[in-house]
């Protein structure tokens, strides 16, 4: 049976949601999370990594998130779910804020 895409959270929550003007904790979890309860997530993960997508947040990942990876471990996270997503989030936080630390000189 083919997915209600009426059941998109993002056509019945405000759509501003899904392009914050940044990235940071506090703009990104609710549509992330509403992501997650869509019927098309990967479908919709999938179009947005074959269009190259530079805005918003899309199948649950933001733009960060699908220019720091690799497509393939992307759509491995959407199809195989959360535990993994979260881990996966956590890793890309680390490393985002490793990126943005200043460097220590002297
Ligand atoms: S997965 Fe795609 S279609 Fe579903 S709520 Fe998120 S942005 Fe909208």
């Amino acid at each position: 049976m083919a997915a209600n895409t009426d059941d998109r959270p993002c056509m019945r929550y405000d759509p501003e949601l899904w392009f914050p003007l940044s990235e940071r904790p506090g703009t990104i979890e609710l549509p992330t999370s509403l992501c997650q309860q869509c019927p098309v997530r990967v479908e919709c993960l999938q179009g947005a990594l074959d269009r190259r997508e530079r805005w918003g947040i899309w199948g649950g990942f933001t733009t960060y998130e699908r220019q720091a990876s690799h497509p393939a471990r992307l759509m491995r996270i959407a199809v195989n779910e959360t535990a993994e997503l979260v881990e996966y989030r956590a890793r890309q936080a680390q490393v985002k804020a490793e990126r943005q630390a200043p460097v220590a000189v002297g």
